[in-house]
């Protein structure tokens, strides 16, 4: 079906109510939109639209086509309906998410529509109070390719009578990304005197922190992170820093690839508000002598190969958090024992912080992203592909009905061992917040794995399901 649209901006909704006496009012709605770009072409670009749309309790798919007429905002339009309720939503927004799909906004809306049938057509006029967007009136006719003409030429005299005569064709997303990328300028600071008058800056227009921290060289992981924080917060910061304290002596701290030029450039494609890039010195002032005491995780798998490892990330990840005060803070899926530690951090020190976790981005034969892939030459890179194929043999054997750990574990290091130049470290099943192994899988389980190749030392997990 065709959507033969116009939106104008209107400073007093209650003067057009008074102009739609004749028409008759519907039930007031809430909507919330998530929209999404899509992994293979740019949304933006091409002028398409995908959203999932919360009305009320109800949910819907939609699919928007490239308008077509410079004077309205017609466009194909394809809205199906989900199943209710917010879970259903978020369902359905993880699905797209993990086909890599990227939420790119939330608009949220209390719309007052009023209908009104006039030559055969059904109209609707909509009284739109759009949250960080402002106010609107949109007029439209639902109809086929034949009517198009009509209900043009229709709803453009609406218009007309309405006295309507601010028109705007961008949609919601537009107005509402073009003015959250424009409200602030974006910085590259080093300094924690700067970050924080920047943060102050952006706290005094109310607008959501959002928080990614990283250690740089920026790949579409990272990128993943930053979406979703630009997605749901006004104002985003990532740090890059090279964490000393949370490498071994023996580890790649000195050759941790440093890409500060291109990871900026990534950051402002992706709409990042201010990058935080400080010195080690900054950080780990003379007399810095705290740190934070990580628990039994830090004891296991990650922790015991890797000696004092969380220790410094706890101690830095609090130290970032101080700093920058965020009201979201996004980590990755991909190391799952960190966002453990993070979790317990935050609630041990009563961080006034929300954790969001991001679902890993693979490459298209599984290897999950890292910075450290850059390491492996093309025997090693095509090896590293055992260490996904083993998660989802894990996550297939659980489909199958598998519970038993021990055969979890023998049926991944068997795959892992297929790679001719690997060195396992672990291949197993863990609860996901205490990273105990259990004997059987009851709840909601977590296959870790980790190995080196070469030099290069690659982590990834997934979720296999059990028994809820
Ligand atoms: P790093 O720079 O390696 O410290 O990573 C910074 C953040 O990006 C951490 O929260 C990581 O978990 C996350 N991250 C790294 N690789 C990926 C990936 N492939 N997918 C999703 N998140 C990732």
């Amino acid at each position: 079906m065709l959507e033969v649209e116009v939106k104008y901006r209107v400073n007093d909704l209650s003067v057009i109510e008074g102009k739609l006496a004749g028409w008759r009012p519907q039930p007031r709605r809430y909507e919330v939109d998530h929209y999404f770009n899509a992994p293979d072409r740019d949304f933006a670009r091409t002028d398409e639209a995908l959203r999932v749309r919360t009305v009320n309790e109800k949910n819907f798919l939609t699919y928007k086509g490239p308008r077509r007429d410079p004077q309205t905002k017609t466009r194909f339009e394809l809205e199906l309906p989900l199943a209710d309720g917010p879970h259903a939503s978020a369902q359905w927004r993880e699905l797209l998410s993990r086909l890599g799909y990227r939420p790119t906004g939330v608009v949220s809306k209390s719309r007052r529509p009023f209908t009104s049938n006039r030559h055969g057509f059904e109209l609707a006029a909509s009284l739109d109070e759009v949250n960080e967007v402002g106010t609107f009136v949109e007029i439209e006719v639902v109809t086929d390719e034949t009517q198009f003409q009509g209900a043009k030429d229709l709803v453009l005299r609406m218009a007309q009578e309405l006295g309507l005569n601010n028109p705007e064709r961008r949609s919601y997303l537009e107005l509402l990304l073009g003015k959250e990328r424009t409200a602030f300028q974006f910085h590259v600071v080093s300094t924690v005197a700067e970050l924080q008058r920047e943060i102050a800056t952006a706290k005094k227009r109310s607008v959501k922190v959002g928080f990614v921290p990283t250690m740089g060289a920026l790949h579409a992981g990272h990128a993943a992170l930053i979406d979703r924080a630009r997605a749901e917060c006004g104002y985003v910061v990532v740090s890059i820093f090279v964490n000393p304290t949370q490498f071994g002596p023996k580890e790649d701290f000195a050759k941790y690839p440093r890409t500060l030029h291109e990871d900026v450039d990534l950051c402002r494609e992706h709409g990042v508000d201010l990058i935080f890039t400080p010195s080690v010195d900054t950080i780990y002032p003379r007399g810095f002598v705290n740190h934070v005491e990580v628990g039994q995780l830090a004891t296991v798998f990650e922790g015991a190969i890797r000696p004092g490892h969380f220790r410094g990330v706890a101690t830095i990840v609090l130290k970032l958090f101080n700093m920058v005060q965020a009201d979201v803070a996004y980590f990755g899926q991909k190391d799952a024992q960190q966002v453990a530690v993070v979790r317990q951090l935050i609630r041990d020190f009563d961080v006034p912080v929300q954790l969001v976790v991001v679902p890993t981005v693979r490459e298209a034969d599984g290897l999950a992203l890292s910075s450290r892939n850059r390491y492996l030459d093309a025997t090693l890179r095509k090896e590293a592909t055992v260490l996904s194929a083993a998660l989802f043999a894990a996550r297939q054997a659980v489909q199958n009905g598998e519970r038993c750990s021990a055969t979890i574990r023998q049926i991944m290091s068997t795959i892992v061992a297929q790679a001719p130049h690997v060195v396992l470290d672990y291949a197993t099943v863990v609860d996901s917040e205490t990273f105990r192994e259990p004997q059987s899988l009851t709840g909601q389980a977590l296959a870790i794995v980790a190995a080196r190749f070469g030099d290069t030392r690659l982590i990834d997990n997934m979720e296999i399901g059990g028994d809820a």
